[in-house]
Formats: C-alpha cells, structure tokens, sequence
C-alpha cells in the first residue's frame, strides 16, 4: 500500500511503519536485546511471484503475487490470502507480522504468513479468477503446505477460491489434501462456523468491552465500517445482540439510520445489488461521516489505516473493537488513549477466524469434524480468555489493551526462539 495523504497532514504511516513502531513499542517494554528485536522484526521467508492470466478475450495480463511467512517458531505459519489492487510485499509484510502476534496471543500453534496478489476481483470473470487462483498457488506450491503454510480467505477472497488453491495443491501431491487451507466450502471438510467465526469473536470481544466500559449493551449505538466477510456478520451479530446498528459503510459509500438500521435487509440488499448504496430506511453518509458520528462503539472491519492523526480527534466512540487488520495508526492509538477511548486491537479482536481456522485444520488432520455448537462454544471460550488476560496484563503494567497484547505475544514467539535456540 503507497504513502496516502490526508488533507492538511503529512503523509500517514504505512502499514509495515505502523506494525514495526508497535514491535518496537513492546521491544522497549520487554528489554530485549537489539538481535532479537531484529529477528522478530524480520520475515523469515519473502516469495515474490508473477501471475500470467490469460483474459477470456485471449489476451494476456500479469499480476504480481506474494507469500511472506513472517515467523514460524510456534508451528506452521499461518494467514490469509488478499486479491486488492494496491497489494504490495510491505503490504503483506505487515500483515503476517500481525498474523504471528495474533496466533501468539490467541495461542493457537502457528506462526504468521500472509499472501496477496495485485488485482482488483471485480473486474474479472469467474473463470479468469480461477486461473489466478490456480496459477499463484501453483507458484507459490514449494513453500505452502499443511505443516509449512497455511493460507486462508482474506479481502477479496472466499471460500471459492480456497476450493481451488486445495484443488491445485492436491493435483500436483495426486491426493486430497483438506489441510493445506482453512475456510472451504463445508463440502471440501471446511468446519462448521468458520465463514462466520471473525465475526463471531468480534462480537464477542464488543459485548465484554462494552461492559468493561460499564456501557448497557441494549441499545447502545454501533457502526460498522466494511460490509463483506467480516462486517456483515458483525453488524447482524452485534443487532441480535441488541445494539442500534446506526450507520455501515463499505468502500463504495456509506447509509444511516439513528434509529438502527435492519441489517438482514441490508444484507439481502447487497447481495443483490452488490453496494450498501441505495439502501430504503437510511440516509446516504459519507465514509469518513461514519467515522465521526456519536457512537458507544465504532467497528473498523475494512481496511488498514482508517484511523489515523488526520482524524483521529473527530472520532468520538468510546469503544473501537478492530475488526480489520491494522485500522488504526501508533498516532491515532495515542489520541484515543489522550482521551479514554478503549481501543480492542485487531490481534485480539478479530482473532475468532484464525481460531475457527486452527480447529478447522485440526479437524482435517483427524478426518473427524465436529458440530456447530462445540466450534461455537470453543472459539467462545477462547476469545474470552484471551479478553480476560489481556485486560489483566494491562491492567496490571499499565498498558493500552493493544500494547498488552503485543507484549504477550512477543513475548510467547521470543519464548519459542529462546527454547529452540540459534542454529546451528
Ligand atoms: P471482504 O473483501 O469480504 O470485505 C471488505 C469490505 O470492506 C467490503 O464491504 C468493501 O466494500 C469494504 N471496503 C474496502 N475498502 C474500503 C474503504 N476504503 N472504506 C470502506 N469500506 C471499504 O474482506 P473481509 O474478509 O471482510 O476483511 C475485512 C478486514 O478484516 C481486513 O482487514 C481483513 O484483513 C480482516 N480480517 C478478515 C478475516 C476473515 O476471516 N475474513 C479475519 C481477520 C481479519
């Protein structure tokens, strides 16, 4: 992702900038030495590929891919796979860093990767998509694995095209191979409650931080910026709930209801037309509006960078729960401390898909699956335990929930770097 600017301020931080200052920030904290720091900085594996798609007109197009396995002391490394235009390797390298914390604090036995190629779905057929799919998991084949890498959906991704990366990869091993990705089809051995696990521990995470904060859940008012895998789910999970969800936003604009919107409509809307544009019962809202409005709890579940120093003071919620990676800046993070806004950080908050994901990998492994209410109540369960040590290890330190949480799980991959030792 480039450099962007917003009106009036410098440039904003990339996210590579942001996730290296949040490591150096847990660093500092822990007193590691500048060896260690450097390792844990580091990925320990970068593969750059090229993607030639032949168009269903004939032509010939490329796109750059990437696969970054930033750790893998803890296990196999882990992470999901992004089709958006502005993907890039520093991009991705964020990404799996924050992935490796994630799978730390959350402590499922993986470390963290991240792929990504440069190309916008929308504009391709079904059928050039699968060529994409299938030729970047080709390129990619020598590193990824059920014990080396396992990829899984991420923007501009679904359970589709895991079907085809686990088709291309049990092609060339000449067996079926469910564990070399999570969040397939439930015909392919996906787990039950894995399409909506993100959203699921999201919403867990909003309900006790809003009673953290000491807010009644019952009408509370909600916005969830981002509309697809991961907000959608949340908006519906969080209105079921009993939060007003006054206002969602995706990237082509944003609606609003004070009095809450419906989001089972909603959702039938998009689904037909594609945008929450247009939607009847709401009034048409800016994307950085929703932002700013009165909220008791504001989700980011997009994109990275939405919040940063250019409007940072604008955004008044009193809980920010990130249900994307990486939404909000070091910068921003400041302000909502400055003023007693909780911010829930991403490792945390949305770590419900990687722990569906890991039982979704353990289940394949065993070829035995489990029903709907045991994933339910494990990832539950998980999710509040996490919440639970988190918020005591701020407490405390004296640390913002993100800084805690960034500390435990580096503290768990130095854990793993120290019992393994240097080799050779
Ligand atoms: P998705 O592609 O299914 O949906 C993305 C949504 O964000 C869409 O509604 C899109 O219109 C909207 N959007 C894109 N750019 C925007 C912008 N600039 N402003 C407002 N809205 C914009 O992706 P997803 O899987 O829902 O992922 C969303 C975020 O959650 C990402 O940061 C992703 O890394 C993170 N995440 C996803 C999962 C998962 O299981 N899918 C797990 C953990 C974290």
């Amino acid at each position: 992702m480039s450099l962007v600017t917003a009106p009036g301020v410098a440039p904003l931080a990339t996210p590579l900038e942001d996730a290296h200052a949040q490591l150096s920030d847990a660093i500092g904290f822990l007193g590691y030495p500048d060896g260690l720091h450097q390792m844990l900085a580091t990925p320990r594996r970068e593969l750059t590929v090229s993607v030639p798609l032949r168009t269903d007109t004939g032509e010939t197009r490329l796109f750059r891919g990437y696969r970054v396995q930033h750790n893998f002391s803890r296990g196999p490394a882990k992470g999901g796979l992004r089709y958006a235009p502005g993907v890039d390797l520093d991009e991705v390298r964020a990404l799996a860093m924050w992935m490796t914390w994630k799978c730390a604090l959350i402590d499922v036995p993986y470390g963290g990767a991240k792929g990504g190629v440069a190309i916008d779905p929308r504009q391709f057929s079904t059928a050039e998509l699968e060529r994409v799919t299938r030729r970047y998991t080709s390129e990619i084949l020598p590193i990824i694995g059920p014990e080396r890498d396992i990829p899984a959906p991420d923007v501009g991704t679904d359970e589709q095209t895991m079907a085809w990366m686990m088709d291309t990869y049990s092609v060339s091993t000449g067996y079926t191979v469910p564990g070399i990705v999570t969040g397939k089809p439930i015909a392919l051995g996906g787990s039950q409650g894995r399409a909506s696990a993100t959203s699921r521990g999201v919403t867990h995470i909003a309900l006790a931080a809003l009673q953290h904060r000491g807010i009644r859940v019952e009408g509370a008012r909600a916005a969830v910026q981002g509309f697809g895998k991961v907000g959608r789910d949340a908006a519906l999970f969080l209105s079921q709930a009993g939060l007003r969800v006054v206002a969602v936003g995706d990237q082509y604009g944003a609606v609003h209801n004070a009095s809450g919107l419906d989001v089972e409509r909603l959702a039938a809307h998009v689904a037909e037309t594609g945008s929450i544009v247009g939607f009847a019962d709401a009034d048409a809202l800016g994307g950085d509006e929703l932002l700013e409005l009165d909220l008791d709890l504001l989700v980011p579940a997009a994109v990275e960078g939405v919040l940063h120093e250019g409007n940072a003071r604008r955004v008044s919620a009193s809980v920010i729960v990130e249900g994307a990676n990486g939404p909000t800046s070091p910068a921003a993070d400041r302000v909502f401390r400055a003023n007693d806004q909780l911010v829930v950080p991403d490792i945390l908050a949305n770590a419900g898909g990687v722990v569906v994901s890991y039982f979704e990998w353990v289940q394949a492994n065993q070829a035995y699956w489990w029903k709907a209410d045991e994933v339910e109540t494990r990832l539950a369960d998980r999710m509040r335990g996490a919440w639970e040590q988190v918020v005591a290890y701020a407490e405390a330190s004296d640390l913002s929930l993100r800084e805690a949480a960034t500390v435990l799980a580096v503290e768990r991959v130095a854990e793993a770097h120290r019992l393994r030792g240097l080799y050779p």
